[in-house]
């Protein structure tokens, strides 16, 4: 059975036709070059790349494991070598600045890399996502000198990154946290505490690890308003902007955990090591959303990758495995039974995971071209919007996909029955690499507050506005056509009805804040499913204006638009579920008193 094949048909769908990349790129400034010939001979190679040397050594990489000693930490067979493969061909630079030798191509490009890399191996792809992220900050918010002496390695791929939040008694509540930051006689800062499960904390890949570090001034605020943020590299650099000797920043084990083997989640010791303030003091968490909002759109993009995973194998499997006959009558006389695929209950699996994992990508290149036109689209009232209905998008996109994906890569484990269980076939630890996607970059919980909390209703629900315009605008264009009838009302009937569970959460919140936490998972889970069918539409929408145009790849198009049915007459009625949830309200969940929980 295949490792993994990248679907380019289907990524070519959303972007060409769907999304219309090529337009996108050339309509904003600095990303011009990236026309179609150029993208299409970078996710080419991108695509050998990830089927041939990452998938390869994804399951023996999550067998072997990474190992502690104390000289470090090394990763299993291959993934150095593989590594070095990326450094080489360029592919670390690609997103980043031109003025530190990055390749200045636009943001969404990377998130199309990162599906392949992380469907073919989210454990080493982790490695470079991480650095991904600190590049970022430092770009954001670093002076030109830490800049100067970071970036240029950085985004070379000759040094990697992490982000280092969480510590034992503090993950979601940052406020908390206690690693100090005491300024040293040269303006330098000696950082002192001990952070866990850090993402490649420590490895063997890369000849320096560049730590962006959260810690509090002695004279800090208490709470998130007295938090800093720092650079602290693992060897400290010399004048001339090699490395030097080793830093007070130390690997002091690894986690023996659920999924992701082949990713180092570290305890990392700071003793008294050297660091620099990134931004200005007690406004790092601030800066520390460059970092995580990346992370997020990141993470959202690994529910995508497994579904992918999951629906591919689990496909491929069910046209091969022959058990029982179908109930209509039999469909594959030659054989001693027919393949499951026949069954209703096996199609209801893989389409269930066909539409999210279909429907997740469309999702995801949609919010990738929001960050390009955020980050560089010349009008400012343009990039306003954009960055709007992102904050809106990505919790959703963080949180919901996530838990399709999770349900999809068990659904692909399902469709395999008993060798699902079975480590050979690569299901189980398709499911077990997934399901960090819902706990790590804040969790399900987290995001539905941010979202709702947060975003919506701290915002007056203006953040809500920018996505039901966008809904309403699409259920205009399409009013009176009868062969999109069937997606366009429930649409206009979701848009509608978010706006009414907005309200009726808003009001109930004035009287009672837990309101808020009671209703914000159902909300997010809601509005994941109505943001689902709006892009299922979409894609119908498409795939009928291509048959009408007479295309000789009718099949791909009459599958997206069964998909879309199935879709909106199986999955969809699940908001009915979170709106009956939702207003339930608080009173089922806090009357039980906390001692009677159990006797
Ligand atoms: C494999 C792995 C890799 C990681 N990588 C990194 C990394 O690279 N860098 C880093 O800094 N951290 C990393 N983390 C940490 C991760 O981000 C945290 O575990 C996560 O933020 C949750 O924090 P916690 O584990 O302390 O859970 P807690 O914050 O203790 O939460 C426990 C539960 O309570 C819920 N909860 C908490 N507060 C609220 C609230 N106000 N309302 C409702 N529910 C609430 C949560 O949703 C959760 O279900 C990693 C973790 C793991 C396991």
């Amino acid at each position: 059975m295949a490792d993994y094949k990248v679907p380019m048909r289907d990524m070519q769908f959303v972007m060409n036709e769907m999304l219309d990349y090529p337009a996108h790129y050339q309509s904003l400034p600095g990303c011009e070059e990236a026309t179609a010939d150029v993208v299409d001979a970078i996710i080419e190679e991108s695509a050998k790349f990830c089927e041939n040397v990452l998938a390869p050594i994804n399951q023996s990489g999550d067998q072997e494991g990474c190992t502690w000693s104390e000289s470090g930490v090394t990763t299993p067979k291959g993934f150095k070598e593989a590594y070095q493969q990326y450094v080489d061909a360029g592919w670390p630079s690609m997103t980043s600045d031109v003025n530190y030798g990055g390749q200045g191509l636009p943001a969404s490009l990377g998130s199309i890399l990162s599906e392949m890399k992380g469907s073919a191996n989210w454990s080493w792809g982790m490695y470079p996502g991480l650095s991904h992220g600190a590049i970022n900050t430092i770009e954001a918010h670093g002076t030109p000198e830490q800049k100067e002496a970071y970036l240029h390695k950085m985004i070379a791929g000759t040094w990697t990154g992490t982000m280092c939040l969480t510590e034992s008694h503090c993950g979601t509540d940052l406020g908390m946290l206690r690693t100090k930051a005491e300024l040293n006689a040269d303006g330098s800062y000696a950082i002192s505490g001990t952070k866990i499960f850090i993402s490649a904390g420590e490895h063997d890949m890369a000849e320096n690890i560049i730590h962006i570090v959260l810690a509090r001034l002695p004279d800090a605020p208490k709470g998130t308003k007295g938090i800093s943020l720092f650079i602290v590299p693992k060897m400290n650099i010399g004048a001339d902007g090699e490395i030097a000797d080793r830093n007070g920043v130390s690997c002091g084990s690894i986690e023996h955990k659920m999924g992701i083997h082949a990713n180092a989640t570290c305890v990392m010791n700071f003793d008294g090591a050297k660091g620099f303030l990134i931004g200005e003091p007690n406004k790092g968490l601030n800066a520390m959303f460059t970092f995580m909002n990346t992370a997020r759109l990141g993470t959202a993009i690994q529910g995508l990758a497994h579904a992918e995973v999951g629906f591919q194998k689990s496909l491929e499997y069910s046209r091969d495995r022959l058990q029982m006959r179908s109930l209509s009558g039999i469909k594959n006389p030659e054989g001693p039974a027919d393949p499951i695929i026949v069954h209703p209950d096996v199609r209801r699996m893989l389409l269930t995971q066909k539409a999210f994992a279909e429907g997740g990508r469309m999702m995801i290149y949609f919010g990738s071209q929001l960050v390009d036109t955020m980050q560089c689209a010349a009008d400012e009232s343009e990039r306003k919007a954009a960055d709007d209905l992102l904050s809106f998008y990505t919790p959703i996109a963080k949180a919901f996909l996530t838990e399709t994906g999770y349900e999809s890569a068990n659904l692909g484990l399902q469709c395999f029955g008993g060798h699902g269980f079975i480590a050979e076939w690569g299901l189980e630890q398709n499911v077990r690499d997934c399901r960090i996607s819902m706990l790590y970059e804040g969790t399900t919980g987290i995001q539905a507050l941010d979202l709702l909390g947060r975003k919506v209703l701290g915002s007056g629900g203006e953040l809500l506005k920018g996505y039901t315009k966008l809904v309403h605008k699409f259920c205009q264009a399409n009013d009176g056509d009868e062969a999109m009838k069937s997606f366009i009302e429930p649409l206009i009937a979701m848009n509608k009805e978010l706006g009414e569970l907005t309200m009726h959460v808003g009001g109930k919140a004035m009287e009672n804040a837990d309101e808020v936490g009671a209703a914000s998972v159902d909300y997010l889970m809601y509005s994941g499913y109505a943001m689902l069918a709006y892009f299922w539409a979409r894609a119908v929408k498409t795939s009928q204006e291509a048959i009408a145009a007479g295309t000789t790849e009718e099949a791909f198009y009459k599958a997206k638009i069964s998909t879309a049915k199935f879709y909106f007459e199986r999955i969809l009625p699940r908001t009915g579920t979170h709106v009956a949830a939702l207003k339930s309200g608080s009173e089922n969940l806090m009357e039980l008193d906390e001692a009677a929980f159990a006797f």
